[in-house]
C-alpha cells in the first residue's frame, strides 16, 4: 500500500525526541500556552523572517485573527480566489466582510494578478492571495495594486511553510502571513494549530489579546476575542519538528524533480514552477487532460479507482471550488464565473507526497500511471 501521507513513519522517525517533549510539558503543567508555545513563535517567525509570530489553535483561527487585526469588518471586501481550501473563504465571512473572488492563473494554480485590480471597489481592503500547493503567488504585483489602493496584504500560508518568492519567505512579504499546523501541513502538529507572523507590532500585541478573550491583563477584556491558544504540548511538538522542516522539505523536492522527470512525456500534465518559487510541495498535483471519449473529471475517476485498486492513495485538492458550494450560494456567484478554477477542480489529481516516501514508491505510482488507458488521443 501506497498512502496519500504517512504520519506513522514520520513520528518514528523522531519519537524519543516527541515522546520527551510531551512528558516535558505534562511534568510543567504548561498545557495552554506557556514557555514552548512562546519559544516556537519566537523560532517560527525567525524561520519566516518575520519579527513576531502569534500561535493560535488553527489555521483558520489565523486568518481570522490577522483579518481583524487588519481593522476588516462588515461592509468591507477581501479579494481572494475561489479555487482553494473553504477556510480561506470561510475565515472572511467569520468577519462580516464579503470574499470577492478573482479567477486563478491556470499555470501556477494561485491568483491572477492581472484581474485583480478590476475586482476592486470603493470597499475593498484586503487583497488574501493563497500559495497553493506549496508554491507562493506572484506576490510582487500584488503588493504593488495593494500600495496603489492602499489595500492590506494577507497571505495563505498554510501549504507553504518555507516556500520563498524571489528568495524571500512567505508570510513575510505581506502584511501578515497565516500558517496551519493541522498534522497533515509541511509542518504539521499532533492535534490541531496555528500560527500568524508579521512585522508590525500593533497588530501583534491585537492579535495577542484577540486569542485569548481581548485581555490586556487578566479579567481586563479590552477587546471581543476569542477562545484560539495554542496547547503546550502542540508547541512543544512543532518545535521538534521545526528542526526538521527544511530536511524535509528538500526530500519534498527530491520526490517532485523524480515525479516530474518519470512523467515528463507522459499523458499527464505535470505541475509547473514558475521562475520566482521555491515550490515546497504541500501537495504534488498532476492534471488529467481528458480524451476524444472521456472528460477529464471523467476519466480522473477511472484512473483514482485504478490506483485505489493497486493500493495506491490519492487525492484531489479541490473538486469543486468555493463560488459553487451550497454553504456560499449566497454570494451570488455561478457556474462560468471562474472558467480557470472550474476546468482546474474537473482535472487536478493529487500524487502521493511526504518526505519519507521512497523512490521505489514513487517509481511503482509512476507505472501505474502509465499502464492507464488513457484513451485515443494520447497514445
Ligand atoms: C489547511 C488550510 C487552512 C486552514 O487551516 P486549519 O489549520 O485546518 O484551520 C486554510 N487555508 C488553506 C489553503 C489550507 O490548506
Amino acid at each position: 500500500m501506497i498512502p496519500f501521507v504517512d504520519l506513522k513513519s514520520q513520528y518514528l522517525s523522531i519519537k524519543q525526541e516527541i515522546d520527551n517533549a510531551v512528558l516535558q510539558v505534562l511534568d510543567s503543567t504548561q498545557f495552554i500556552l506557556g514557555n514552548e508555545v512562546q519559544t516556537l513563535e519566537t523560532e517560527f517567525a525567525s524561520y519566516c523572517n518575520a519579527d513576531f509570530g502569534i500561535a493560535v489553535n488553527t489555521g483558520t483561527s489565523a486568518l481570522h485573527l490577522a483579518l481583524l487585526a487588519a481593522g476588516i469588518g462588515p461592509g468591507d471586501e477581501v479579494i481572494t480566489v475561489p479555487f482553494t481550501f473553504v477556510a480561506t473563504v470561510a475565515a472572511i465571512c467569520y468577519t462580516g466582510a464579503r470574499p470577492v473572488f478573482v479567477d486563478i492563473d491556470p499555470v501556477s494554480y494561485t491568483i491572477d494578478v492581472t484581474q485583480i485590480e478590476k475586482a476592486i471597489t470603493e470597499r475593498t481592503k484586503a487583497i488574501l492571495p493563497v500559495h497553493l500547493y506549496g508554491q507562493p503567488a506572484d506576490m510582487e504585483p500584488i503588493l504593488e495594486i495593494a500600495r496603489r489602493y492602499d489595500l492590506i496584504v494577507i497571505e495563505d500560508a498554510a501549504q507553504a511553510h518555507g516556500a520563498e518568492y524571489k528568495g524571500q519567505r512567505v508570510g513575510s512579504i505581506g502584511d501578515l502571513g497565516c500558517f496551519s499546523f493541522y498534522p497533515g501541513k509541511n509542518l504539521g502538529a499532533y492535534g490541531e494549530g496555528g500560527m500568524v507572523v508579521t512585522n508590525h507590532p500593533e497588530y501583534t500585541q491585537k492579535m495577542r489579546m484577540l486569542r485569548d478573550w481581548g485581555q490586556e491583563q487578566r479579567y481586563h477584556h479590552v477587546l471581543k476575542g476569542y477562545n484560539y491558544r495554542m496547547d503546550g504540548i502542540q508547541g512543544a511538538i512543532l518545535r521538534v519538528k521545526l528542526r526538521y522542516l527544511e530536511n524535509w522539505t528538500e526530500a519534498r523536492r527530491n520526490h517532485a524533480a523524480l515525479y516530474d522527470q518519470l512523467l515528463a512525456d507522459s499523458w499527464l500534465k505535470t505541475p509547473v514552477v514558475m521562475p520566482y518559487s521555491r515550490h515546497v510541495y504541500h501537495i504534488y498535483s498532476v492534471r488529467c487532460p481528458g480524451s476524444d471519449t472521456m472528460p477529464p473529471s471523467q476519466q480522473r475517476q477511472a484512473l483514482q479507482k485504478m490506483l485505489n485498486e493497486q493500493g495506491i492513495q490519492t487525492g484531489i485538492h479541490y473538486p469543486i471550488p468555493v463560488h459553487l458550494q451550497q454553504a456560499y450560494a449566497d454570494l451570488g456567484y455561478k457556474l462560468g464565473d471562474f472558467p480557470w478554477s472550474e476546468k482546474a477542480a474537473h482535472e487536478v489529481l493529487s500524487l502521493p507526497m511526504y518526505a519519507e516516501l521512497k523512490t521505489s514508491q514513487i517509481q511503482t505510482v509512476v507505472e501505474s500511471l502509465q499502464k492507464f488507458d488513457c484513451g485515443e488521443k494520447f497514445r
